[in-house]
């Protein structure tokens, strides 16, 4: 089995996560920027958690083989300060020639208030002036209709937006539909407690074809597990979905996604979108 782990938090994670994930197949792990679970209390904190980003974490990981790509932005949860986000957002375009940096994200909504609004306007133009590709983070339980909603309005309102170069992550059966009809992409993140249960993903992978979905672990420094995928991979296989299918959800897709940006390269593997 080979796969992508394309949303990870590996900065929470120990090297025997890493290992783990190696020998289970992983052939390359994406890390969005993210709340550190507690408020940052300077721009400052965020230029050296980007540095981590692009220069300590892929070392880590280089370690077990793997490749380390990252996004980069000020997260949902910690823009409530308007101040602070325009502060935190200046620093992103020195970091966006890094080599292993992706795009802009995960940006999104977290409390679908005013002022989560403006800092994602502000993500989502940062990311048309640089033509970067957008990850986004959906709000939880209640407020994940409505957040949805508006994250979508906010991506089509702007012309430069094309929405098969964004992916919305934290699709749930009542949002997966409209993502994908609005031609997005749909990311599952695979949770034990919240989110979504590998069962749910695949039964929304049935519903839904799956060609413009991907699933995550998520894999923070909260309750979570690192092999999430594999462990989805397996559902899949019980359920009577072939080695061909599987390979091109958890493997060819997300390669088809990230390779939309020309710095996601494998090594020893073409990575021409299937
Ligand atoms: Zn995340």
């Amino acid at each position: 089995m080979r796969y992508i782990e394309p949303h990870a938090h590996m900065v929470s994670r120990v090297t025997d996560d890493y290992r783990a994930m190696t020998l289970a197949g992983c052939a390359a792990v994406c890390e969005p920027a993210f709340w550190a679970g507690f408020d940052r209390s300077a721009a400052a904190g965020f230029y050296d958690y980007f540095r981590q980003l692009t220069d300590h974490e892929p070392q880590r990981a280089a370690k077990f083989g793997l490749p380390h790509f990252s996004w980069l932005c000020i997260n949902p949860k910690e823009s409530e300060d308007v101040g602070l986000a325009r502060e935190v957002i200046a620093l992103i375009p020195q970091f966006l020639d890094r080599p292993n940096v992706l795009g802009i994200g995960e940006i999104g909504l977290n409390k679908n208030s005013r002022n989560e609004l403006k800092v994602l306007e502000m993500h989502v133009d940062l990311a048309a002036r640089h033509h970067q590709l957008i990850l986004v983070h959906t709000p939880h339980l209640e407020d994940k209709l409505k957040g949805t909603r508006l994250i979508l309005d906010v991506l089509r309102a702007d012309a430069r937006i094309q929405p098969e170069r964004c992916l919305i992550d934290h699709v749930e059966e009542h949002t997966v539909k409209m993502v994908l009809d609005a031609g997005f992409w749909g990311g599952m993140t695979l949770y034990p407690e919240t989110k979504c249960t590998a069962a749910r993903a695949v039964d929304m992978i049935e519903q839904y074809s799956g060609e413009r979905l991907w699933m995550n672990s998520a894999c923070d420094w909260g309750v979570s597990v690192p092999l999430a995928i594999p462990l989805a991979a397996l559902e899949l296989r019980r359920r009577g979905h072939g080695a061909e299918a599987i390979d091109r959800l958890i493997y060819q897709n997300p390669v088809r996604f990230l390779s939309q940006c020309s710095k996601f390269k494998l090594p020893n593997e073409a990575v021409t979108p299937v």
